[in-house]
């Protein structure tokens, strides 16, 4: 599997339009040790011939810019030939409706997470001119699902989705919860060899955990250092665990909780601009990379 992380941050993005937190603000100013980050997303092939987005951000257009392997190779002829959505959050959404040149796409999502962006979604009909245009497929928890474009030709890479503590999106809050909500993916090419564990909502441990174990690559949430990071900051009163997000620091945060994780390589993605691990040479940045891990980088390639 070739894998590139085209976007490392929350929702939001860093620097986040509305928001002049020291992070924001140092990064603004130009300081440095900070580094600009999109919001997340993964392009994963196998072959580099043909490329599978791993959640598509609001910043999808300019991620794809970015990339050269996801250029097109000839007038209408993108090599992007689907989707995976990981839950149903705007931040890992709403890039599709910005696909919507009439490149046909097979999308792939729970049925809950497809249900909240398909059913009374106007928006879709743009991703449905034409018979083939975005093709919607459910993914079954626990389930190996060998990835298809939109006409159904096999692209090499295998996906398993699995349950992963988390919530509706905002705009279903109050809809009944479902193990469906929220999963990770672990790709593998034509199912055989190690996988990459895309992981970038994990709202508590369970039995996920088992699975990080052995894979070539772990991508895990590193939303939040702190549970009480944003109500200390005063930027708002949830805490991380209301916002279904392990934090990465403290006591029973998942620096500590998967100190003796198996993995060749160990990520934190999805990081918010507010995480103060975002700061090279911090105490919590030196932290993370004292127990074997890293931050993600948009732009990092990862060959598994
Ligand atoms: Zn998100
Ligand atoms: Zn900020």
């Amino acid at each position: 599997v070739r894998a590139c992380v085209l976007g490392s941050a929350a929702g939001g993005g860093f620097p986040q339009w509305n928001c002049a937190c020291p992070n924001c603000r140092d990064l603004r100013a130009g300081r440095p040790g900070l580094r600009a980050r999109t919001q997340d997303s993964v392009a994963v092939s196998e072959g580099g011939d043909r490329w599978v987005l791993l959640n598509a951000s609001p910043d999808v257009l300019a991620q794809l810019a970015r990339y050269a392997p996801l250029h097109p190779r000839g007038p209408r002829a993108s090599p992007l030939a689907g989707v995976v959505l990981t839950n149903g959050d705007l931040d890992h959404c709403l890039g599709l409706f910005c696909l919507r040149e009439s490149t046909p796409l097979a999308v792939y999502a729970t049925g809950a997470v497809l249900r909240g962006l398909v059913e009374r979604n106007a928006f879709c009909r743009t991703l449905a001119r034409f018979e083939g245009h975005v093709v919607f497929r459910p993914l079954e928890l626990e389930r190996p699902e060998a990835l298809c474009d939109a006409a159904g030709e096999p692209l090499g890479l295998e996906v398993t989705a699995r349950p992963v503590p988390g919530k509706p999106p905002l705009h279903l809050a109050g809809e009944p919860p479902s193990p469906e909500d929220n999963v990770g993916l672990w790709v593998r090419a034509g199912g055989t060899g190690e996988a990459l564990a895309y992981v970038p909502g994990a709202g508590a441990l369970g039995d996920y955990v088992a699975h990080l174990e052995g894979a070539g690559c772990v991508l895990f949430d590193g939303t939040f250092w702190s549970d009480d990071e944003l109500v200390r900051l005063g930027l708002g009163r949830a805490r991380a665990a209301e916002m279904a997000h392990l934090p990465v620091g403290g006591p029973g945060g998942s620096l500590e909780a998967l100190a003796s994780l198996g993995a060749r390589r160990k990520l934190y993605t999805h990081v918010n601009n507010t995480n103060p691990a975002l700061r090279e040479g911090a105490g919590e940045r030196r932290a993370i990379e004292g127990a074997g891990w890293a931050l993600a980088e948009d732009g990092l390639e990862i060959s598994l």
